[in-house]
């Protein structure tokens, strides 16, 4: 290419199993929402880049030791990030909800967690939602890097319950993770590509753009449907 900007490959970071937004099909590449939008939207925008899945709190790690220029990981956008990293325009809403084994009959609510061990995944907005009244409601954390593995243990009874991303449960149980929700979701935050605060501001702003793109011309749509069954 001619011009600086032509030759740049961005590395742009991701969590490891967060589906639907990335995972490995049975070929071991990695699909999702959260990778088909990206790609949708550096085809329109014409930039290149390279993933980088880590998983949630190794990627934000990455973001924050320059060792990935973004990050796109079911990512919450929070007041708090916000003072850290600057954030695309929102592209997907979220919020906490907490899940169960569906086996298990005695958890309704969070009362019934009382003397009890729930496991959360480390820097996410889940587990800070379950900081935030673990104390009001009696109960112990113990963290997991991966979903998955905190699914299992919730499944094999060995916590009582996790709190979990609303529509990446919904789809875990959808795929027969052996859980369930209980409880209503959480207000939580909508989903936003992150670079650090006022670096790779051209990445940022070729994500919004491509980002108004493919919502106007169907193809936002297009992936989302494919990964979530409408209502
Ligand atoms: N949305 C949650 C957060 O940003 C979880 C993200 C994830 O686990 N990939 O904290």
């Amino acid at each position: 290419g001619s011009g600086d900007g032509e030759d740049k490959v961005y590395n742009i970071a991701t969590d490891t199993t967060f589906a639907p937004f990335e995972f490995q099909n049975a070929e071991g590449d990695y699909v999702g929402i959260d990778i088909e939008l990206l790609a949708a939207i550096a085809e329109d925008q014409g930039f290149e880049y390279e993933l980088n899945p880590l998983g949630f709190s190794a990627a934000v790690a990455a973001l924050e030791s320059n060792q990935t220029d973004a990050v796109i990981a079911g990512m919450s956008i929070t007041d708090e990030r916000k003072e850290k990293y600057d954030f695309s325009e929102p592209y997907y809403d979220s919020g906490v909800v907490m899940a169960i084994s569906a086996s298990n009959t005695e958890v309704t609510s969070y009362e019934d967690l009382e003397g009890k061990t729930v496991a959360v995944k480390v820097g996410t907005e889940g587990a800070t939602f379950a900081e935030s009244i673990k104390d009001q409601y009696g109960f112990e954390l113990t963290y997991f890097e991966e979903s998955p593995l905190m699914y299992e243990d919730v499944k094999t009874g060995n916590t009582a319950a996790c709190f979990e991303d609303y529509p990446v449960m919904g789809y875990g149980i959808s795929q027969g993770n052996g859980l369930k929700m209980v409880t209503d979701m959480e207000k939580g935050s909508s989903y936003g590509f992150a670079v650090m605060k006022g670096e790779n501001t051209e990445l940022l702003e070729m994500f919004d753009a491509g980002l108004a793109n493919i919502r106007a011309n169907g193809k936002y749509q297009e992936i989302i449907d494919k990964y979530i069954a409408a209502e």
